[in-house]
């Protein structure tokens, strides 16, 4: 008999999506259609935000997000080394220049302390960024408020990676709101909160900013003629006034959302539930629990213990136990400055050392919404033997 797999995240699917993508196929539309409205105008109303566009995944998301604020070559971005690769790649598709900003030890998202100290250094220097992105670790918001203090005293947009964040809330509003940012982007990517298969949105306040995020998922084109530069030939009339993309989303894949969205607050009250058992079963074992910040309520995407520094070099032992049990833990995230791309870039090991700290230590349990409680005891049960083995 096989061994049963326990992964660290995985989608939750009913049979109300299945009818939803059903009906889709049966339609005329299987893309460019109504459903794409319909996700765009759920997840918008939900978040409480003027614009939802929805694209065909966060990574073309941030790219555009970048591409409407105007970044290009001669201008600087900075992400946060404790992220996907994607965080910092869409600074570069720009071709503009990335740097990071080192993390914080209690939720390991940027700290606004050291941004706050690289600005002044950068403002000395006259090397300001352009963009800040912050990346809600885990789903646990950033300090978006002093964040965006600091955007206002240094003149720099943000744009939130909220890939990990839907269903979370920072000072009583939904991440998303885009109250403390210019653009906020979702990920759809199975293991994330909701699913599309593939897929991403970019939220804006901005309609000027909508305008030129929808023109730039799609070739650059226009159709509305208040928007065209010369006279309208007909009604079979475009324009392309911009270098664009095809980085659509699917009819297929919004009516996935749209349903995915009626379950997004009994996923993120489940994945809490099951946050609640691992704080009880794993209290007093020598690693570092996620917490949450005053006026921070996590979605809780991730759940990641960080082995105790003077336990980090048994890590990689303990996680192949694990792993030789059936549980498929990951680790969540090698700091991007350390891949091999970015070192050709001129960065090093050591540059962020609490990225690195964090990551030396960091495990990701299995957290997704259909995780049993039988499935998470034995999970907490395994753990608890490879820790007494070191
Ligand atoms: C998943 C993820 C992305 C990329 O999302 P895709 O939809 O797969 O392109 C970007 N940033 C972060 C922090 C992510 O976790």
């Amino acid at each position: 008999m096989s061994q049963k797999l326990i992964p660290y995240g995985r989608q939750s699917i009913q049979k109300s999506d299945v009818e939803a993508v059903t009906r889709v196929l049966l339609s005329d539309w299987l893309t460019q259609g109504p459903a794409i409205e319909e996700f765009e105008k759920t997840t918008a109303s939900y978040c409480g935000v003027q614009h939802a566009i929805a694209v065909s995944n966060a990574t073309a998301g941030l790219h555009i997000a970048c591409l409407a604020l105007g970044v290009g070559p001669g201008d600087i971005v900075w992400t946060s080394p404790n992220s996907f690769v994607a965080s910092s790649n869409c600074a570069l598709y720009c071709g503009a220049e990335i740097d990071f900003v080192d993390i914080e030890p209690t939720h390991f998202n940027m700290s606004v302390e050291k941004l706050q100290e690289k600005l002044v250094s950068a403002k000395k220097a006259g090397r300001l960024p352009k963009i800040v992105i912050p990346v809600h670790f885990s789903g646990h918001s950033c300090e978006m408020k002093r964040i965006a203090e600091l955007s206002k005293e240094y003149g720099f947009s943000v744009i939130e990676d909220a890939s990990h964040a839907l269903g979370g809330s920072y000072r009583g509003k939904k991440v998303g709101s885009c109250e403390f940012s210019d653009m906020t982007v979702f990920s759809y990517h199975p293991v994330k909160m909701i699913t599309t298969g593939e897929g991403g949105a970019v939220l804006t306040r901005s309609s000027d900013l909508a305008h030129k995020l929808k023109q730039l998922r799609s070739h650059g084109i226009t159709r509305e003629t208040s928007r065209m530069e010369d006279e309208s030939h007909g009604p079979w009339y475009y324009e392309q006034t911009s270098l664009g993309f095809n980085y659509r989303m699917t009819d297929i894949q919004a009516a996935l959302g749209t349903s995915q969205m009626s379950c997004l607050d009994r996923f993120v009250s489940r994945r809490r539930e099951l946050v609640a058992n691992y704080a009880g079963a794993l209290a007093g074992l020598p690693v570092q629990l996620p917490s949450e910040a005053d006026g921070v309520s996590n979605s809780y995407h991730l759940y990641v213990v960080k082995l105790e520094d003077r336990i980090a070099s048994k890590r990689r032992k303990i996680f192949e136990s694990l792993r030789a049990d059936g549980i498929l833990v990951n680790v969540h995230y090698i700091p991007i400055h350390t891949q091999p791309y970015y070192r050709k870039l001129g960065f090093s090991a050591g540059m962020f050392p609490e990225s690195e700290r964090y990551y030396a230590g960091a495990i990701s349990l299995p957290m997704f919404p259909d995780l049993s409680d039988k499935d998470q005891a034995f999970v907490v049960e395994r753990l608890k033997a490879a820790l007494e083995r070191e």
